[in-house]
């Protein structure tokens, strides 16, 4: 069977794909106050992103995870996760988003194919979110997750980048918010991605404080659960229909089993998303139009220099790039 190896020998199965680099809110973690988002011609088109998922896929890819930006903004969205799902061999389509446009785009989503959601949510108080994502409207992505939970999803996860003097206090209310909706929830360290203007050490909070926190209110059982992604799961006792992930690029790195690459809203291969390691394959796709082979030879080639870990330090901006261009 076709496969994708790296240079350690570490099978890539898991492409992530930024499918824009917009998005509607501008959150603190992820963007400076103004951005400057790519020309549109820069951006690969819906048909350039299909080919590359079909050509991973044919190459032993089972899942493919659509992300941004915000990857509802992108006109032609749901045809493009229709096309995707249903390529044979892929196992699942997944995705991220920030649930603003879920309450129109839920129910073609998961009709289309779309197997999980993720969806991020940093707190429950109308004023912080305006705060923290800049511009969005906490009762539009309410409704988003409610739509998300009536459309038939296999499954929905919170995605919570915990700051201290931010959302920190709001652990347990957003534990009991998964709770009552059965929904998962991860808790993620910000990491250093682009310089958004703010002080990131300041707010830095460990996901072994966010576990501590839970720990006082909650009983947690250790978890040997993957969702083929970074997070660590752990299950919260009497309340089978929630999980809580702890994504710890900063404390923990999980660079060993990792088991991904990403492809940019501009078409980069990005190898590992704490380097600048990147492939251009817009490039390769424009000049090969109706050719694979050099295509899937120059992927080939590129992952020998997937680099072993990546190494944040919270110190200091090391990856130029922002979040929203990498695809979260
Ligand atoms: N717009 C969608 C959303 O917000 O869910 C998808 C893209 S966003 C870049 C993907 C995930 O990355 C979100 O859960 C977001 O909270 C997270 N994220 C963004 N910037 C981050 C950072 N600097 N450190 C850690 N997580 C970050
Ligand atoms: Fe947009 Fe998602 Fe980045 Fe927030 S985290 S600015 S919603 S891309």
């Amino acid at each position: 069977m076709t496969q994708l190896l790296d240079g350690c020998g570490r099978k890539i199965d898991y492409l992530r794909i930024s499918v824009t680099d917009r998005c509607d809110f501008r959150c603190i973690y992820c963007m400076a106050e103004t951005m400057k988002f790519l020309p549109r011609q820069q951006v690969l088109t819906l048909e350039e992103i299909e080919r590359t998922a079909r050509l991973f896929v044919s190459q032993g890819v089972r899942k493919i995870r659509l992300t941004g930006g915000e990857p509802l903004v992108r006109p032609g969205i749901v045809g493009l996760c229709q096309r995707i799902a249903a390529m044979p061999g892929l196992r699942e389509l997944v995705m991220t988003t920030n649930g603003s446009q879920l309450p129109k785009l839920a129910q073609p989503l998961a009709d289309a194919g779309v197997k999980r959601l993720n969806i991020s949510l940093d707190t429950l108080d109308p004023r912080r979110f305006r705060s923290i994502t800049r511009s969005g409207e906490l009762g539009r992505v309410l409704r988003g997750i409610d739509a998300a939970c009536k459309a038939g999803f296999a499954a929905i996860k919170l995605n919570t980048v915990a700051l201290h003097g931010r959302n920190s206090d709001e652990v347990p209310a957003l534990v009991d918010f998964a709770i009552t909706h059965g929904l998962d929830i991860s808790f993620i360290e910000e990491m250093p991605l682009g310089d958004v203007g703010r002080s990131r050490p300041e707010s830095y909070c460990s996901s072994a404080w966010v576990r501590e926190r839970i720990a006082e209110r909650h009983t947690l059982v250790d978890s040997a659960e993957q969702s083929g992604g970074p997070a660590r799961y752990v299950r919260v006792s009497g309340n089978p229909g929630t999980r809580i992930g702890f994504i710890s690029p900063i404390s923990q790195h999980f660079c060993d089993t990792c088991n991904r690459v990403r492809l940019t809203a501009e078409g980069r291969l990005l190898l590992c998303l704490g380097h600048e390691h990147s492939l251009d394959l817009r490039g390769l796709l424009r000049r090969y139009p109706g050719d694979d082979a050099p295509v899937l030879e120059a992927i080939h080639q590129a992952l020998q220099r997937k680099p072993a870990r990546h190494v944040f330090d919270h110190d200091d901006v090391q990856v130029l790039r922002f979040m929203n261009v990498s695809g979260g």
